[in-house]
């Protein structure tokens, strides 16, 4: 299978490749040539008690170009014993709705582990294939959790150095913390004076400056991304939506072939891409519900056929999706227009130039068929959690709570009882302060250690080591900068002038 550009000029290339390269010379994005054929029923029993050996199974029809070797290799290190739990992405069968999918049981307690644990063993094999010599530097725009995730995944891989740009003061003090205190010897942060979207514009400068990288290429320096537009992040996401259907399926709560409504908490529309590809290979989906914060604009997008990012960024207590300008949404787009790369590029020029662009009406019926928009604010969030916990004894962070309160709307806008799966994409213990106001506690003054502690008395479950830990780690990485500096900021780590 090869991989085509959303912009369509630049050549198909396999899947190794568009993995190193990130993202596409014309500035679009790779998607699969076609989607597999792989049904409803992909898993033969002895394989449902390994979510490494089902991983594999999705992801073989689209990364052709590796061998079953490398994949059972990739797929067996990446989900081992740096997840917590035996299942690795296990899920939740609540007594009532939803089933929850659990993502956050990797090493950074955020779902970002599922793809980031995996990538940088795809990107060593890729560079093994090309034998070239060259270092890549992996650079990375984050709101919180992409980061930290990246770090992980990357610290001390060979023929590797990675950097992440994070917003100054719009990340949580978990997520800092866990950033600044990173060990290995590739590995840099830098917090960015501003906000997500300004980091991530920044980067994507940084990887369009021709003089920059040809700069950096005589220095046997080659740039590449490890945010969810490279495709390397999306493909392992895929594989999670089929085995959650198939423990959903497991434990008697659907047949298979059955449809299924899949919610998903959203930010850069990167984890719900992936649902959708899953429901583009056969995976029975008959709604995917798209969750935002008070940054609405997919709600918005998808309710109107506009999308605006000419509006008011708000800092929410679910900072992983305090975002605005969705990159994965191009790849939606690109096949919401049946693959015209033109109107992909006109749309998107559109979005950079005058802030807004609108889709045609067919699109907007399309979209609409199948994806539903709503959104949850601070009070609903947080009456969320708390609900949850009182009715169900079960605790969410606040992001799964934003999906968890669109679910509920969703269902009471259509009476659709249609089975759902809520993607849950961190361990509450990560978003302790929010969590613990949720269920009425007074946080006023306490430190995040001291959250931690408080939170695993009421739940009874200890403060996950890498949580607890980080409060005797030393901060190494201590480096700020203007958003218009951000590459002299790179050069800096790279020991470049
Ligand atoms: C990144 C993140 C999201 C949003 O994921 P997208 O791929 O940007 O849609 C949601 N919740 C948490 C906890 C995250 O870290």
């Amino acid at each position: 299978m090869d991989y085509i550009s959303t912009r369509g000029s630049a050549p198909a290339i396999p899947c190794k490749k568009a993995i190193i390269k990130g993202i596409a010379e014309d500035d679009g994005l790779y998607v699969p040539s076609h989607f597999p054929s792989i049904g409803p029923a992909p898993f033969e029993a002895p394989e449902r008690n390994s979510y490494p050996r089902r991983a594999v199974k999705i992801l073989k029809p689209f990364l052709t170009d590796y061998t079953g070797e490398e994949l059972s290799a990739a797929c067996r290190t990446a989900y081992a014993e740096n997840f917590e739990s035996p299942q690795t992405a296990p899920l939740r069968i609540l007594g009532g709705d939803p089933a929850v999918l659990e993502l956050w049981h990797g090493p950074t307690q955020a779902f970002k582990d599922m793809a980031l644990q995996l990538m940088p063993r795809l990107l060593s094999f890729a560079l093994k294939a090309e034998g070239e010599k060259y270092e890549v530097v992996i650079l990375v725009a984050t709101s919180g959790d992409t980061g930290k995730a990246a770090l992980e995944g990357f610290a001390d891989a060979e023929g590797v150095r990675i950097f992440v740009f994070y917003p100054h003061g719009g990340v949580s003090e978990i997520q800092r913390l866990q950033m600044v205190t990173q060990r290995g010897k590739n590995v840099g942060a830098c917090a960015v004076k501003g906000n997500f979207d300004d980091a991530q514009t920044g980067v994507k400068q940084i990887f369009s400056d021709s003089a920059l990288n040809r700069k950096l290429a005589g220095l046997h320096f080659h740039l590449s991304s490890a945010n969810s537009i490279n495709w390397g992040r999306l493909a392992p996401q895929v594989a999670y939506y089929f085995t959650g259907y198939d423990d959903l399926a497991a434990a008697g709560k659907i047949r298979r072939g059955d449809p299924v409504l899949i919610c998903v908490p959203t930010g850069n529309f990167g984890n719900i891409l992936a649902a959708y590809y899953a429901f583009r290979c056969g995976l029975p989906v008959s709604r995917l519900i798209c969750a935002s914060n008070r940054n609405r604009v997919l709600t918005e997008f998808i309710r109107t056929g506009v999308y605006d990012r000419r509006r008011e960024f708000f800092k929410t207590e679910s900072p992983s999706m305090d975002i605005l300008i969705s990159s994965n949404l191009e790849r939606l787009l690109f096949e919401l227009s049946g693959r015209k790369a033109d109107a992909v590029i006109q749309w998107m020029k559109e979005l950079s130039i005058q802030g807004w662009y609108k889709i045609d009406p067919r699109g907007l019926e399309e979209l609409q068929k199948l994806f539903y928009g709503g959104f949850a604010d601070r009070e609903e969030t947080l009456a969320a959690i708390r609900q949850a916990f009182r009715k169900q004894g079960y605790l969410m962070d606040t992001h799964t709570a934003v999906g968890y309160s669109v679910l509920q709307k969703y269902r009471e806008e259509t009476g659709d009882g249609t089975p759902a799966l809520l993607a849950s994409t961190a361990s509450p213990f990560k978003f302790n302060q929010a969590v613990l106001e949720a269920l009425g506690r007074d946080t006023s003054g306490k430190d995040e250690f001291a959250l931690l502690e408080e939170l695993s008395a009421i739940t009874g479950r200890p403060v996950p080591a890498k949580l607890a830990e980080l409060k005797s780690l030393p901060e190494l990485h201590g480096g700020v900068c203007e958003k218009e500096d951000m590459a002299g900021a790179l050069l800096q780590f790279l020991k470049i002038s």
